[in-house]
């Protein structure tokens, strides 16, 4: 959905279409299926094979333990497990307009933090609902091109996440969402979770363990929204405007 001031990406078309823009676009050529096993500026092994760059940017996502492992260990970063649900096409062409959330939302965002009455809305929250506090829930929903509301989330944090999802979050958010939403059909069409990684406290971890290789990491549940500005301002060779740039956001 397009606003003069935002606009929804649904990421499974987004992360699809991206690669073949970046290619006609920019001449971007990607190696799938091509694991980066060593790097040694300036020479990198991908794939079994040799590469060499003037310049390296590891984002390797919450894969903490191909590469720069030690780094990562003592950095404090970890992950996060996110369960996530899915609803089939809305009947009738009915449209959602723009992304929905409730006050649970008030309490997971620090962009709310200088709100007055938040501690006392927390404090309502954990006497009241102390499972949302608990599984770090709170709850939006949005909708896609294809007409299907994305409905989310949970939050366990760890190193190792668990497989098994937890039908009881799922549950709990699909109640939540009824206290302030009314839709069409809420009849679930898929379930899953994702992982993000996450430097708790900071909006993003980037360090240089050599010379002209920079590890870019944990832009946490905002990845898909600062990432495309984080990029260009690291590109252009200023951290610290990158630093300024996310921490007001
Ligand atoms: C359920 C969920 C909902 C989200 N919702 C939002 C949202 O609404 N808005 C928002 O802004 N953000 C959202 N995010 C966050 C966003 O998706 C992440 O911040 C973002 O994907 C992080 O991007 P990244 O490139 O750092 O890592 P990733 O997207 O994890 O990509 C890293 C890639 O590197 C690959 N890789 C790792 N190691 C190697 C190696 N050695 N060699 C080669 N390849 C390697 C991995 O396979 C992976 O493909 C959400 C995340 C989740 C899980």
């Amino acid at each position: 959905m397009d606003v003069e001031t935002e606009c929804t990406v649904d990421p499974r078309e987004a992360i699809r279409k991206l690669p073949d823009y970046l290619n006609h676009r920019y001449g971007v050529e990607f190696l799938f299926n091509t694991v980066v096993t060593d790097i040694a500026y300036p020479h990198l092994t991908a794939g079994g094979e040799k590469w060499s760059a003037d310049r390296i940017f590891v984002c390797s996502g919450a894969d903490f333990e191909t590469l720069y492992p030690a780094l990562y260990a003592t950095s404090g970063i970890t992950k996060v497990k996110l369960q996530m649900m899915r609803t089939g096409t809305q009947p009738n062409g009915w449209r959602l307009g723009p992304s929905l959330c409730g006050g649970l939302t008030l309490t997971h965002y620090s962009a709310f933090a200088h709100c007055q009455s938040l501690d006392a809305l927390r404090t309502r929250i954990e006497t009241e609902t102390p499972h949302f506090p608990q599984w770090h829930i709170h709850v939006m929903m949005s909708q896609n091109g294809r007409g299907e509301l994305v409905i989310g989330d949970s939050h366990e944090y760890g190193l190792n996440p668990e497989p098994f999802d937890k039908e009881l979050i799922n549950d709990y958010v699909l109640d939540y969402l009824q206290g302030f939403a009314n839709v069409p059909s809420l009849a679930i069409a898929e379930k899953w979770h994702g992982i993000y990684a996450k430097l708790p406290g900071k909006t993003e971890f980037i360090a240089q363990p050599s010379p002209n290789v920079t590890i870019v990491n944990a832009l946490s549940g905002a990845g898909m929204t600062l990432s495309f500005g984080t990029a260009e301002a690291i590109v252009e060779g200023s951290l610290a405007a990158v630093a300024e740039l996310v921490s007001v956001g």
